[in-house]
């Protein structure tokens, strides 16, 4: 069974899928052709990278498995977050000196490039530039915040911290300890934006092919040959961006742990808790490991998730859970129901930073976002494209690949740890 054939097909039930306009297939690729650059994976940093490329006057083709946006840019929460899971700019300018310092401008930009380049290329995606929070879940947890918050505005972040009745008035909300907003942030309607940056890049030029899992890369006559179902590209480079769905380089793939993440949709809510809950429509997700986070949609819907340590009745006890969660936080919403449960893959690596390759001479890759992929994916696409272009100093901080030893059964240590990390976020003060 190939890889692609073995994904969850839970889409059918994404809300994404089922509230956003129809977009018309694009056909397979067939026979052979030659461009300039080969980009595998129809997400947001195959789209940027295809867009950003073309506009650069390249001939680009995007080749993408099963559909635009088939893997995490079509099913995320669509929080627009402009930081990294797991680490802030010191560490990052530590750990890369000057291209650290290039990324964290970059992370630090990344939401505000994103609503900047929908609105230039005109892409409706339910866009609501109304700020990132991160609530403290503990009190202890604020002063975490506070280090985090002095940390990004000391590189110009637009991030300030709100105490606690300034945070409960945000939320709508006093289970948490205030925290730090950073107003760039927001929120999207995921698969409108990844559509909507393919049909910006058919616009600029390039050739987009559906239903075309590459099969093989490999170099023939000074070019890479990159096979797709029947047809064949032939470029003088390829970038590679299939996330956390694997692709047909195995090293690459085994050099992230996909872990299975699960949305959840409410029905949509009244009016009068529309104005209660979140009342100025932040994009939220706390301080915990194992995050609380909540945003709502365009027709009012809250829009959560979490992930699972035991993949049994999964459906059944996530809405029990969130269920819970949400009368945690929001007493007032009531008995509950969830009218869409979907999931994903997130792509986690090992040191919690995203993955940036040069894999051989015009190859090159990016990988495992670490569920903070929607604004930086973007931005990083630009840098790509830079880099296909012959900037020698692109703001990614490129390393080598180390594929994971038994990457398989990682996957189940990883969800075992999330007993681990709700232990950890149960823990007082
Ligand atoms: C449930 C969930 C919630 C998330 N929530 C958030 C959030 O709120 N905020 C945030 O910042 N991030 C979030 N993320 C992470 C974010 O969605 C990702 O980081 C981002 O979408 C990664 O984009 P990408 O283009 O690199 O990869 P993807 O969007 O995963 O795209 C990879 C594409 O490659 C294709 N592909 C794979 N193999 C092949 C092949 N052989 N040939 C051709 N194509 C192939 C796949 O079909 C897929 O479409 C979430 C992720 C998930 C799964």
């Amino acid at each position: 069974m190939s890889i692609a054939a073995s994904w969850p097909d839970a889409k059918a039930s994404s809300l994404w899928e089922d509230v956003s306009p129809r977009y018309p297939f694009n056909d397979p690729l067939r026979g052979d052709h030659r461009v300039d650059v080969v980009v595998i994976g129809g997400g947001y940093t195959g789209l940027s990278t295809a867009l950003h490329l073309a506009q650069a006057g390249y001939s680009v083709a995007l080749l993408e498995a099963r559909e635009i946006g088939w893997g995490g840019s079509g099913r995320n929460n669509g929080q627009v977050i402009p930081v990294l899971a797991g680490a802030e700019p010191e560490a990052i300018t530590q750990r890369f000196g000057d291209t650290g310092a290039r990324f964290v401008a970059l992370v630090r930009d990344s939401a505000q490039f994103l609503f900047d380049l929908a609105a230039e290329h005109g892409i409706d995606c339910e866009a609501e530039q109304a700020g990132w929070f991160q609530p403290a879940h503990t009190p202890a947890h604020l002063s975490v915040s506070e280090a985090r918050c002095t940390a990004w505005a000391a590189v110009g972040a637009p991030c300030e911290m709100l105490d606690k009745p300034a945070g409960d008035r945000l939320l709508g909300s006093g289970f948490w300890h205030g925290g730090m907003l950073n107003a760039q942030g927001g929120h999207i309607n995921p698969l409108m934006l990844a559509r909507g940056l393919a049909e910006a890049c058919k616009r600029a030029g390039v050739q987009v092919f559906e239903d075309s899992p590459v099969s093989s890369i490999t170099r023939e006559n000074g070019r890479w040959a990159v096979s797709a179902g029947t047809g064949r590209l032939h470029g003088e480079t390829v970038v590679q961006a299939t996330g956390a769905y694997g692709g047909p380089n195995g090293r690459l793939a085994r050099s992230v742990v996909p872990l299975t993440a699960w949305q959840l949709a409410t029905e949509p809510l009244s009016d009068a808790l529309q104005r209660e809950i979140l009342p100025a429509r932040q994009a939220m997700s706390d301080t915990r490991n194992d995050l609380y986070y909540f945003r709502w949609d365009a027709r009012g819907r809250l829009i959560t998730g979490a992930a699972m340590m035991v993949p049994v009745s999964v459906t059944n006890r996530l809405q029990t859970m969130l269920r819970a969660r949400l009368l945690r936080a929001y007493p007032q919403v009531g008995p509950l129901r969830f009218s869409h449960i979907w999931s994903g893959y997130v792509g986690v690596t090992p040191d919690h930073f995203p993955h940036f390759h040069r894999l051989d001479t015009g190859y090159f890759a990016a990988t495992g976002f670490n569920g903070r992929g929607v604004a930086l994916a973007v931005s990083a696409g630009l840098e790509l494209a830079q880099l296909v272009g012959g900037e020698p100093d692109v703001a990614l901080p490129f390393s080598d690949l180390h594929p994971i030893p038994m990457q398989p059964a990682l996957r189940r240590v990883a969800r075992g740890a999330l007993v681990y990390y709700r232990w950890k976020d149960r823990q007082k003060p």
